[in-house]
């Protein structure tokens, strides 16, 4: 019998040497920045001509770093697929037995997920607000459903109405149609949904949309009911979806645009854990063209959001591939979408690649060009997984760094791709000079951020970046190393 591998102390030795070998300085980094952040790449939105280029890119690139496609089926891209609709002509008629409701047409704006979508005489049940339980034993199966389209009252933190509506769509609903709050003026209503703002397509309802307030009213006084009866019944405990003795035919017509975004995703193989994986993760999308024709720039080109985290995901990948082996497996996710609010990060821990059985820890990179050398490492989510604060504390100040030991970047722990998996109890945080001083990262927040201006004609601050690389090559191995950082 032989081992493999080089014993723990030998193997110690040679990732210290790596690690003091492999130090990536500015030069590598804005290499990267300079083309993900360049006009020709247009912003970097997924589903455009940009966003393939930045895909191909990424792949190249991490191919080259020397990772193995990581994605199901061996592949290095997870797909997300998104559709945008916008309205088109479109009729709709309503009845209670055989009387006929009136609803002025302008009361309504509906998009179909095809391009043409007829149904005749379809039953309208009203679920309240949509919440799971709400729609608890109720049969949406071929039914329109009509629900609030306000906050449910008191529930701080429940579910946004993009949220409900993919839940009802997904126990069946052939439609949702939202009943807009009265305070939301219906004009912007209208146009928020004619926008077209593209969903996932799996979140997608066959027909969605909103109905005003007074052409709901106008509706059910028809059918003999109140809006704000049964609005008040909906606020009720025990409140259950209820049919209300209204039928819907309609014909809608929507220019439906479907595209595809992906995850590029590169992977180590561990050589004792496979199973296990530690994640770094960065998000590669940003705005594309973000303002009108005819503006004399109307690219946001995202250099520092985030061009900045994705240049150190490729040179973290291409140290971590050119050191020793590690126990566990290390995943290289560059999400798509996280801009139209973390939906390829949400794919990602929705459905991890299948060779991963456990992420163990995951470090999202985000937004980190603006901080320079010298500051302490600060944690988003610090304070949630001991056992990660720990290793990381321990390891930047084994490099040199102060430790910020505050919790007040949590407050943007939503705002991050790391929310998707830490809401799934996947221990992930951000680890960062970047949000140690807090009124740096809001006077670039109230600056260049998702502006045009956040392009490479500014002062790219890398300083702070070289460090952060440094940090997540030496993270990365020691997260990825059970004798070093246990199971969670
Ligand atoms: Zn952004």
């Amino acid at each position: 019998m032989f081992s493999r591998f080089p014993p723990a102390a030998a193997l110690l030795l040679l990732s210290t040497i790596a690690e003091a070998q492999q130090r990536v300085g500015p030069d590598e980094l804005m290499r990267h920045i300079r083309v993900l952040a360049s006009d020709g790449y247009e912003g970097r939105e997924p589903g455009t001509p940009g966003g393939e280029r930045t895909e191909a890119y990424l792949l190249e690139s991490f191919a080259q770093a020397g990772l193995a496609p990581g994605a199901a089926g061996g592949g290095w891209r997870q797909i997300v697929g998104m559709i945008e609709r916008r309205p088109e002509r479109s009729r709709i008629s309503w009845k209670a037995g055989t009387r006929r409701l009136e609803v002025p047409e302008d009361a309504l704006v509906l998009v179909g997920k095809e391009a043409r979508l007829r149904l005749a005489d379809v039953p309208v049940i009203f679920a309240g607000y949509g919440m799971a339980e709400h729609i608890e034993g109720a049969d949406l199966g071929n039914a329109l459903v009509l629900v609030l389209g306000a906050n449910p009252p008191g529930r701080e933190g429940a579910a946004e109405l993009s949220a409900r509506t993919a839940a009802l769509a997904a126990a069946g609903a052939r439609g949702v149609i939202a009943i807009a709050p009265a305070a939301a003026p219906w004009p912007d209503v209208k146009t928020a949904v004619a926008a077209g703002k593209a969903v996932p397509l799996d979140r997608a309802a066959p027909l969605e949309g909103a109905i005003s307030t007074a052409g709901a009213a106008s509706l059910l006084r028809g059918a003999g009911l109140d809006l704000s009866s049964i609005s008040e019944e909906a606020s009720r405990p025990g409140f259950r979806a209820r049919r209300l003795g209204i039928d819907a035919s309609f014909d809608i017509g929507t220019t439906v645009r479907a595209y595809e975004a992906a995850n590029i995703i590169g992977r180590i193989e561990g050589s004792g854990r496979p199973g296990e994986a530690v994640v770094l993760m960065a998000h590669w999308d940003h705005l594309g063209l973000c303002k009108p024709e005819g503006t004399p720039d109307r690219i946001c080109n995202g250099a520092v959001d985030n061009a900045s985290g994705t240049a150190i995901l490729i040179e973290t990948a291409h140290a971590a591939a050119a050191g020793a082996r590690p126990a566990r497996s290390i995943y290289f996710v560059a999400t798509t979408l996280e801009e139209r609010g973390l939906l390829g990060a949400d794919a990602f821990a929705a459905s991890p690649p299948p060779a991963i059985e456990r992420i163990v820890a995951a470090l999202n990179i985000d937004t980190t060009a603006i901080a320079p050398a010298g500051l302490p490492v600060a944690i988003i989510g610090r304070g949630n997984y001991p056992g990660l604060k720990r290793v990381i504390d321990a390891t930047a100040r084994a490099l040199g760094r102060a430790v910020d030991t505050d919790t007040e970047a949590n407050v943007m722990i939503e705002r991050q791709d790391g929310w998707a998996l830490a809401r799934r109890n996947i221990p992930a945080v951000m680890a960062t000079g970047s949000v140690s001083d807090m009124s740096r990262l809001r006077a670039y927040l109230d600056g260049p951020y998702h502006k045009p201006d956040d392009d490479l004609d500014q002062r790219i601050e890398l300083g702070g970046a070289v460090e952060d690389t440094d940090l997540h090559i030496a993270l990365a191995r020691a997260l990825a190393d059970p004798a070093r950082y246990p199971a969670p």
